[in-house]
């Protein structure tokens, strides 16, 4: 088994839906029922940024974003479509 990276609480996976499937999964802030906002922006995975399609409770080959995953660690909300005011780090 490989090493399954543990998600905080109040936060779920989503793979997104195109094909070829993306290699990594991204957070979302919410439940399997509610996805809620995704962690980073690249969650937001449809439309040109606008909407996202996911897999829920799915990982990628390569895991899950390292971005998200930081993000959910420190309890932070998830991002807002086209928000430009989120800063990179
Ligand atoms: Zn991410």
């Amino acid at each position: 088994m490989g090493i399954i990276a543990a998600i905080p609480e109040g936060y779920i996976s989503g793979l997104g839906r195109d094909y070829p499937h993306p290699k990594l999964a991204h957070l979302y802030k919410g439940t399997f029922g509610d996805p809620g906002l995704p962690m980073c922006r690249r969650g937001w995975n449809r439309d040109d940024g606008e909407s996202y399609s996911i897999w829920r409770g799915n990982i990628g080959t390569n895991g899950i974003c390292k971005v998200c995953m930081r993000r959910a660690r420190a309890g932070l909300d998830g991002v807002k479509a086209k928000e430009s005011g989120q800063s990179e780090s």
